[in-house]
């Protein structure tokens, strides 16, 4: 701490600017008061003050002309980016009601087009993302049950899913994808990957249940068991 020869306030040693000349290294004035009569000096003598101001910003200059040259040209680019920003958002306020009124007439002239060309990209995204997912939800469904190891080939599942529709298509018969070693029995639990699936007909494979995989017994110890929700087969994630 130091007190100001000027305001004679105790202020603490980052309130005042360094003096080599000093024993303490430090302005006997605060920032504050150094501040206040240099302001005062130079209104009195603004002709020499701005002298000064340029001979002291051609010293800085002079010891790195690199670093000013490179300030210079950022708040060139800034300057111009800011300016960009600020007359397109200016043009966009003063054109809105007029790109507007320009959308509108070109969709009264050509309704049927935009609507088709919005029909046809709907549909294209459609198609494209419903095999996805399609295979995301049962995947959902299944990973409950926690029988899709990471090493499953979802893309070879996905193939075969879409081999059953194709085959149900053609055939006119409902197939279904089914799990040769079912996901859930009493016995064995198999897992959701493409060496686990087969395409059966729906009727087979609703027939089937989960009461028959390739070495079961012909006839289980158990009763056929009512149909459960899956939450109540399975605990909570
Ligand atoms: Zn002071």
């Amino acid at each position: 701490m130091k007190i100001c020869s000027s305001c004679e306030q105790e202020k603490r040693v980052c309130d005042f600017y360094k003096d080599k000349r000093k024993t303490d290294g430090l302005h006997s004035r605060c920032k504050l008061c150094h501040a206040k009569t240099t302001n005062a000096w130079r209104a009195k003598n603004r002709e020499k003050a701005r002298t000064i101001d340029r001979k002291s910003t051609r010293k800085r200059y002079a010891a790195n002309p690199q670093k000013y040259r490179n300030l210079a040209q950022k708040y060139r680019d800034v300057g111009d980016k800011a300016m960009r920003s600020a007359y397109n958002a200016l043009y966009r306020e003063k054109n809105a009601e007029k790109k507007r009124e320009r959308a509108k007439a070109y969709y009264a002239a050509n309704t049927d087009i935009v609507k088709q060309r919005s029909r046809i990209r709907f549909q294209r995204v459609k198609f494209a993302q419903r095999p996805i997912n399609n295979e995301r939800t049962r995947r959902r469904r299944i990973q409950k049950l926690q029988a899709v190891p990471h090493w499953a080939n979802i893309a070879e599942i996905r193939r075969i899913y879409a081999r059953c529709a194709e085959i149900s298509a053609l055939t006119g018969m409902v197939h279904h994808v089914d799990h040769i070693v079912p996901l859930q029995s009493m016995f064995v639990c198999g897992l959701h990957v493409e060496q686990n699936l087969q395409i059966l007909l729906a009727s087979k494979n609703l027939s089937k249940g989960n009461r028959s995989w390739p070495d079961s017994p012909d006839v289980l110890p158990y009763p056929k068991p009512r149909r459960r929700k899956l939450s109540e087969t399975v605990a909570p994630m």
